[in-house]
């Protein structure tokens, strides 16, 4: 059995980030991740200017773009009738004015390469959480198994940072607040040729929504339905993907033919919902382990990076110092997140009772918005601001005190 200071469950963008912070500050860190790899498909692949800002104050922003990636300077929604620019990056005041398009396994990757550069950081993969370590009321680590059995890792700091499904909250008895939300997200891919369209946009159409993701050799669909309509939609055969891709995306009408059956996509079930608290004695929750995002926006990744760096602001001096770290200090680490989290999952509740739930409905209307809601001048302001940087931006200043190996 091992010390540790801080062992952190989960290797997303909120877990990989935390483990890099804390292993450049010198803590005693150890990742857990279930699974064997990054390479898992169908998750959010966008890095917006808050978190290439945060990889610029970690030294790590020229690297990052060496990462296959595509540039987009603004968002687009596609009606019938208009294209509608929503948020024009180009206007942001921040050294990054796009957000970069890269595969989450790539992001990934990069963060705990940096992070393997200090000897103080392991990477366990194929590791399963399963329960966490008591002593009293204190988490004291956590319980996880391997391809070579189970075992326990002890540590001062215990982080909940598996995600929507969290088995560590679970297992500290914390329960999220639930919200409805109206849809679920259908992904898979299809070829792209030069001539398609470069930008990568949302396609509304009379009960019908569709996000389109230039990855350069092909397109990342994301096709969204009522929640729960996933079986219906299945039963009824492939044709009836096939039929909504040709109509809302004619210039892939014909290659809508590619996909052959619903072994080739996947369905992803939409959750909004928030910890009212976020911690435990021993034990921290962030990232959708405290708060599951709804795609709207596309900013989960990077709620879920700010979580890691206000945590680390904040405990990774006293955790490398050695000293124990009071509940009440996780609680500041909550305070300080929870204000940014709850305007976003707001705003996200208003997007979609307002144009997501109406426009999916059996008796949708074509949808009429302003010609350019980006010029705007207050509109323009908030959608930039608030898909650009989001709210409290945070900014790395927790310690350095390991080096690089
Ligand atoms: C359909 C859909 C589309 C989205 N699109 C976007 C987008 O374009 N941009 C965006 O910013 N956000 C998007 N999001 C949200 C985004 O994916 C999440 O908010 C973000 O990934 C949260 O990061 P995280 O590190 O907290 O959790 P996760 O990314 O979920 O990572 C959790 C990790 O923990 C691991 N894990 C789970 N249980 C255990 C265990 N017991 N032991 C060890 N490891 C475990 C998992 O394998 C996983 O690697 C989307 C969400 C959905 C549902």
């Amino acid at each position: 059995m091992r010390r540790n200071t801080c062992v952190i469950a989960g290797g997303g963008p909120a877990g990989a980030m935390l483990a890099l912070l804390m292993a450049r500050a010198g803590v005693e860190v150890t990742l857990l991740e279930k699974h064997r790899d990054f390479l898992r498909d169908f998750r959010g692949d966008t890095i917006h200017p808050s978190t290439l800002q945060i990889l610029d104050e970690l030294g790590l922003a020229e690297e990052f773009h060496r990462l296959p990636h595509r540039k987009t300077h603004r968002m687009e929604i596609h009606t019938d009738d208009t294209t509608v620019p929503v948020a024009d990056l180009r206007r942001l005041r921040s050294k990054y004015r796009y957000i970069a398009f890269v595969p989450q396994w790539e992001f990934l990757d990069l963060l705990t390469t940096a992070a393997g550069r200090y000897p103080n950081f392991r990477l366990l993969m194929e590791a399963e959480v399963l329960g966490v370590i008591r002593e009293g009321d204190v988490v004291r680590g956590v319980r996880y198994r391997d391809p070579s059995g189970e075992h326990e890792l002890r540590a001062a700091l215990t982080v909940a940072a598996d995600g929507r499904h969290s088995d560590v909250r679970r297992a500290a008895g914390l329960v999220p607040v639930e919200h409805s939300a109206p849809m679920d997200v259908v992904w898979f891919r299809l070829p792209r040729e030069p001539a398609d369209p470069g930008e990568t946009f949302l396609r509304i159409s009379n009960g019908h929504m569709m996000v389109a993701i230039n990855r350069e050799s092909y397109w990342q669909l994301a096709y969204l339905i009522p929640k729960g309509g996933f079986e219906t939609l299945r039963a009824r055969g492939i044709e009836a993907l096939r039929e909504p891709v040709a109509g809302l995306l004619p210039f892939l009408g014909e290659r809508a033919g590619l996909l052959r059956d619903f072994e080739e996509v996947s369905v992803l079930s939409v959750a909004l919902n928030r910890l009212r608290r976020w911690h435990r004695p021993g034990l921290l929750v962030i990232g959708d382990a405290a708060h599951a995002m709804s795609p709207v926006f596309g900013v989960g990744i990077n709620l879920a990076v700010q979580d890691a760096v206000a945590a680390a602001n904040l405990l990774a001096g006293p955790l490398a110092a050695g000293a124990e770290i009071p509940e009440s200090l996780l609680a500041r680490v909550q305070r300080r997140r929870v204000p940014p989290t709850a305007v976003t999952q707001f705003a996200q509740r208003v997007v979609q009772s307002r144009l997501i739930r109406p426009a999916l409905s059996e008796r949708a209307r074509p949808v009429r918005l302003p010609r350019d809601i980006s010029r705007l001048p207050l509109i323009g302001f908030l959608a930039r601001r608030f898909v650009g940087l989001g709210i409290l931006p945070e900014h790395v200043s927790s310690p350095v005190k390991s080096h690089q190996v």
